[in-house]
């Protein structure tokens, strides 16, 4: 389509795409994300007609076809890493952390398939209502309902990150903190992660340990459990 006409019907082809895209690169209700901006995800849809295709698709249903998601990630490879032949965020994130040994921030790592997919779900929802705007009543679902947020114990709506957990519970608890004088929200690792300080913190005793009564309470609810066996 693009060697029809360059400037006209390309230009037309791109409006299409532009909701789906400006929704997924962030916008009041979506989030961007971190250091990606606009003008590099535009000119990369402009170069390739399948992320084209999957930003004009982004948005014309409430679901995310499985094939508009693959062209996706593979649109978020080429974001974090210009020509990698690599199309899934998974190993990408992979590869990239290995290639730095680890020294790399977590913001400079593509998110992960499972949050990806989050992100996607919600542009998507945002794309939805936005191609509706001349509708008189628009059939608008939930955003709950399976479209990127999910609501909290108070019925409130928050985003949902991620379906899965973001490491494995034997993961979570091996991390500790450095932290020398006290733990704070702001350079915590364990309170970063929601996660109380243990032993193997170097810090001892600050207000983020799991109190003592706590782990007496948790011991006796491990033995309840046992002697139901
Ligand atoms: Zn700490
Ligand atoms: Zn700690």
């Amino acid at each position: 389509m693009r060697e029809v006409d360059k400037s006209g019907c390309l230009a037309l082809v791109v409006c299409s795409a532009l909701p789906g895209l400006h929704a997924w690169s962030g916008c009041d209700t979506v989030s961007a994300l971190a250091s990606q901006g606009k003008i590099k995800a535009l000119k990369l849809v402009q170069a390739n007609d399948l992320y084209l295709q999957a930003f004009t698709d982004l948005g014309s249903s409430w679901n995310v076809p499985t094939d508009v998601f693959n062209s996706i990630q593979a649109f978020t490879c080429q974001l974090y890493a210009r020509n990698t032949k690599i199309v899934g965020a998974n190993s990408l994130r992979y590869h990239m952390f290995c290639a730095k040994k680890g020294q790399i921030e977590s913001g400079q790592l593509p998110p992960c398939e499972d949050s990806l997919m989050q992100h996607t779900l919600r542009a998507n929802y945002q794309a939805a209502i936005w191609r509706r705007s001349l509708e008189n009543l628009p059939d608008v679902p939930a955003p709950s309902a399976g479209h990127g947020w999910e609501l909290d114990d108070g019925g409130s709506l928050k985003i949902r990150w991620m379906a899965g957990l973001p490491a494995p519970d034997v993961v979570l608890n091996l991390i500790s903190c450095t932290c020398r004088r006290t733990c704070r929200p702001s350079d915590c690792s364990c309170i970063l992660n929601g996660l109380k300080c243990t032993v193997v913190c170097k810090l001892q005793g600050c207000s983020n340990m799991v109190q003592d009564d706590a782990i007496v309470a948790q011991d006796a609810n491990d033995s309840d459990g046992d002697s139901d066996d």
